[in-house]
């Protein structure tokens, strides 16, 4: 996942400056209504359970991808990773398939191989829902303070693995679920395989997921998409990340997991606009033209202080809780189990 750099801003300043005219124009058009589009909840009182997540499972799940060690995309660690993960996910009732792509290693060129992990829950209900994570970690904690150790050891319990832990946790929940919706797991391969910030290209998982399911339209289609990345921090804050809160066919749902949360008491969901984020979303909503919320906590570190975790050595499980990441799965359920 990457920030807008300051070149890409201007360059998309100069777009939009010239977009406005014609938005205008377009603006004045009959509109047609979110509703049509866009997934809700009921604006009557919402079922709210207790928490049924087990927040310490989850944190032993995040412990247990992390202890794998490296799991960048083409590892040993991403091999051991799927097999844990095929095997969780069967043993509690998914369909798990392997959708398999090959990429050309932006280092040396050869082929690497990869695997966006596809795990089914109904899958006989043609209305679905896609809730989505990477699970590759980056091959270096490339923003590292520490020179030295650009080189060494990236763990990515937050980014790449906390995602992960919660849709290990959630997949208890699936048995139970009363919606009417059925719900598609997809695990991103290739979402950061990047060595070099200017070269490399992010997102190689999502974008060959939406370019399938665009080239091969599936029996069924998806209402919407909730990416989760980097929603482990201890000190967890959620604003809503921009084009979430701004895309006309996903702005609704944003707003209306953000009101579920406020309604559930969850305060760590912030009502108010975040970072501008490029994330395997994007490839979702510009690509296969899915409405794709992206849950997630870019300020990862302590509080007040300009410290970040983010793509360092430090972004290991003890920055993380699982308190944290079943507040988030718990919103997820509760938004799900309340649609109208
Ligand atoms: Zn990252």
């Amino acid at each position: 996942m990457k920030r807008l750099d300051a070149a890409s801003w201007f360059l998309l300043l100069a777009i939009g400056l010239s977009i406005v005219g014609l938005a205008y124009v377009v603006a004045r058009a009959p509109a047609v209504p979110d509703a049509e589009t866009t997934l809700y909840t009921a604006t009557g009182p919402l079922e709210v359970a207790q928490n049924p997540l087990d927040a310490d499972r989850t944190f032993r799940y995040l412990e247990e991808i992390c202890r794998i060690g490296v799991r960048f995309s083409g590892s040993e660690g991403m091999q051991q990773q799927q097999a844990l993960l095929t095997r969780h996910f069967e043993q509690l009732g998914g369909v798990v398939q392997r959708q398999e792509f090959r990429v050309r290693h932006p280092l040396t060129g050869q082929p690497v191989s990869m695997a966006n992990l596809v795990v089914q829950w109904h899958p006989e209900r043609r209305e679905r829902i896609l809730l989505c994570a990477h699970y590759d970690t980056r091959p270096f904690p490339d923003r590292d303070p520490d020179p030295q150790a650009r080189r060494g050891v990236f763990v990515g319990a937050n980014d790449g693995g906390s995602g992960v832990a919660v849709l290990m946790e959630l997949a208890h929940l699936w048995s139970k679920y009363n919606g009417k919706l059925g719900v598609d797991y997809v695990l991103f391969d290739g979402e950061e395989l990047v060595y070099d910030e200017d070269r490399d290209e992010y997102f190689l998982g999502s974008r060959y997921f939406a370019e399938s399911y665009v080239r091969s339209p599936p029996a069924y289609r998806y209402r919407g998409a909730i990416l989760l990345d980097m929603v482990g921090d201890k000190h967890l804050n959620l604003p809503q990340e921009h084009h979430s809160a701004t895309w006309r066919d996903t702005r609704g749902m944003t707003q209306s997991i953000w009101k579920t949360a406020q309604q559930m008491g969850v305060r760590e969901f912030i009502p108010r606009r975040g970072y501008q984020l490029r994330d395997d979303h994007l490839m979702l909503h510009d690509i296969a033209k899915i409405p794709a919320c992206d849950i997630i906590d870019f300020d990862y570190g302590p509080p007040g202080q300009r410290v970040s975790y983010w793509h360092t050595r430090e972004d290991t499980p003890d920055k993380c809780s699982g308190e944290s990441m079943a507040k988030v799965g718990w919103v997820v359920w509760t938004w799900l189990s309340n649609l109208r």
